[in-house]
């Protein structure tokens, strides 16, 4: 278990040290912006819908590591992916982090490297806001997202 804890640590350093799809989407069809004033952690999402699938995906933002790696690797796990399975992986995350139940193994893949989160209640917000932020943006929420 103490590897397996080491390398879910490795997915979310390498992420926040080389974040993927950090950029805005050119002709993006839904966006929103994100904060969790209890960290200072701000993100933009763009998404690309073409029919029912987010075709592209990216991100701009600023706060921890757990944060930016969460953004970076959400992209990654939603990118051409339909919608349908977008918000399917944001509900097994959600759950994980915020520790309901068992998490879905099957479903989250590289996302496991955040069930860690769900011991340190603090940081259950940063890990969570990107996705919020997604959620959001397919939603077309005109809101701002925040944590608080
Ligand atoms: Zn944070």
């Amino acid at each position: 278990m103490t590897d397996l804890r080491e390398l879910y640590q490795q997915v979310i350093l390498d992420h926040n040290r080389s974040p993927r799809n950090f950029r805005q989407v050119p002709n993006a069809n839904h966006t929103a912006d994100g904060d969790n004033p209890l960290c200072g952690d701000r993100i933009t999402v763009w998404v690309r819908v073409d029919g029912d699938v987010v075709d592209d995906i990216g991100f701009q933002g600023t706060g921890c590591a757990i944060s930016q790696a969460s953004a970076s690797l959400m992209t990654t796990a939603v990118k051409g992916k339909p919608v349908a399975d977008a918000e399917r992986l944001f509900a097994a995350f959600h759950a994980m982090v915020t520790g309901a139940g068992e998490p879905d193994r099957a479903t989250l893949g590289k996302l496991l490297a955040f069930a860690g989160v769900r011991e340190f209640p603090a940081r259950v917000k940063c890990a969570n806001l990107p996705w919020h932020t997604l959620h959001a943006a397919l939603r077309d929420t005109t809101e701002p997202v925040t944590t608080e």
